[in-house]
């Protein structure tokens, strides 16, 4: 997408569903990028930031609680809701939502609007 171009979402109004998912896909690229933000090597960075996903050779980003979505990236901060290596984060998380809607947000704006509530964080959902 042109970077220049309008988009309807805004992620600092919303609590990251997207970095809920429970497989986020990184690829040899993407491990290299964390170890170097974290001065480790890759494979530690493999073993320690990764796990393996459901198919053959797939690794994801590992999770850690999450106080309102059961689990999240273990990269997201909690509290602010962004993401602590920002500059340093995989492909696919550049890539979302590829589009200028995000329905996670729609959903969201829906929710907090029905809600008469701007702050509420909609975690009843089932996509
Ligand atoms: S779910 Fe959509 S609006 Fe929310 S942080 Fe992710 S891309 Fe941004
Ligand atoms: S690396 Fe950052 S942007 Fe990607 S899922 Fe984790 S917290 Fe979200």
């Amino acid at each position: 997408m042109n970077p220049t171009e309008r988009v309807f979402y805004n992620c600092d109004k919303c609590p990251a569903y997207c970095c809920t998912y429970a497989a986020i896909p990184v690829n040899k690229t993407d491990i290299k990028r964390l170890a170097k933000h974290f001065a480790m090597s890759p494979k530690r960075a493999r073993e320690r930031l990764t796990k393996k996903g459901d198919t053959k050779g797939e690794r994801v980003l590992r999770h850690r609680k999450d106080e309102h979505f059961g689990t999240a990236c273990r990269f997201l901060d909690p509290e602010s809701r962004q993401c602590t290596v920002y500059d340093s984060r995989p492909k696919i998380c550049r890539a979302f939502p590829d589009s200028k809607r995000c329905g996670y947000y729609d959903f969201l704006c829906f929710e907090r609007h029905h809600q008469d509530d701007p702050e509420t964080i909609a975690t009843t959902w089932n996509f």
